[in-house]
């Protein structure tokens, strides 16, 4: 049994192995990748998480690559919190349609300790009473809020760390890549799981991916879900211009993610709308088990496949959704 097939998880990944992994023959590596994925999960479910933005718009931060930015001229209608009742009706749509899981996302910098963030609280007991996973992404976060939001019922955290430490000052400079790692750790300490991944084709190195993954690979403990997204190019944003993501790539990158952390689930996430179906069953066949859907054909602010599209996809590749457990 080669050492990346048997059933355990490391957390020592050199630089050099996970380089040497994502650039072996193509279809070695996703038949590497594939082996893997059934030994850890049922390869036949996909899990389908829907993504509401809550809070869209007019964000402090200065994220190249996200038309909520306040300082960039995107197209971006800005939208306060929404009601708590919406949000639940939301999540019961949600449900109905097939998805187990149900993310809010605010464009916030950090959460700040007022009614904001107690309608969140009250948002999290209502998706959490559905009995669907309720995961939350609303900017950095103190230890004391993390516990708050176990404590309302929150399953998980998504917080990404987009790229390498390396190029983060290219991507970012309103926070620290070090400010990411705290927050990822709040989480962790609050008993909440994590979702952090990346985005690729922000004009970061192979080296700056890989060094991304071996990040997450190398934690105490892997996140427990890995968005990879190809990035969405919005208009007016700094990379707007910057040129598709090569779908190879986005494969590569779930194959890589899916052998360094075997028992993640590893989510195909922003930049579907530019792939055609044969393309997403390449990145399923690679690892990914788990998309995100979104009303109104939206990922947040970018486009993304419709839920009945969606669950044409499904149908076609002879995969089914992965249930509320
Ligand atoms: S990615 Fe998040 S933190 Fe960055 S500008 Fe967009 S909403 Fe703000």
């Amino acid at each position: 049994m080669s050492e990346t097939t048997q059933k355990i998880l490391r957390h020592d990944w050199t630089k050099e192995e996970l380089i040497a992994i994502y650039n072996k023959p193509l279809l070695t590596l996703v038949f590497e990748a594939a082996a893997l994925h059934r030994e850890w999960h049922n390869a036949e479910e996909v899990q389908m998480s829907t993504l509401l933005s809550v809070k869209t718009g007019g964000c402090p931060e200065d994220c190249s690559y996200c038309g909520q930015a306040a300082r960039y001229h995107t197209d971006i209608q800005v939208q306060a919190l929404l009601p708590t009742e919406t949000v639940i009706s939301h999540a019961k749509k949600a449900k109905a349609h097939g998805s187990s899981r149900f993310c809010m996302a605010a464009a916030w910098r950090e959460v700040r300790d007022n009614r904001d963030f107690d309608r969140i609280i009250d948002m999290v007991k209502g998706v959490n009473a559905l009995g669907m996973e309720v995961c939350c992404t609303l900017g950095m976060l103190t230890e004391t809020q993390a516990q708050r939001l176990q404590e309302a019922g929150l399953y998980a955290y998504n917080h990404n760390l987009d790229t390498s430490a390396e190029y983060y000052d290219e991507i970012i400079s309103t926070r620290t890549f070090d400010n990411r790692i705290n927050t990822i750790q709040h989480v962790r300490n609050a008993g909440i799981t994590v979702c952090s991944g990346g985005i690729i084709g922000l004009g970061e190195s192979t080296a700056d991916r890989i060094a991304m993954l071996r990040t997450l690979a190398n934690m105490e403990k892997h996140p427990e879900s890995v968005p990879i997204n190809a990035l969405a190019r919005v208009k007016g944003t700094p990379l707007e211009n910057n040129p598709k993501v090569d779908t190879w790539d986005m494969v590569r990158m779930i194959a890589t993610a899916r052998i360094a952390m075997p028992a993640s689930m590893v989510r195909l996430s922003a930049g579907r709308t530019e792939m055609t179906t044969m393309e997403q069953a390449w990145c399923f066949m690679a690892g990914a088990n788990s998309i995100f859907t979104g009303e109104r054909e939206k990922l947040l602010v970018t486009p993304n496949p419709g839920i009945s599209e969606d669950l044409d996809m499904l149908a076609t590749l002879g995969l089914k959704p992965m249930m509320c457990s």
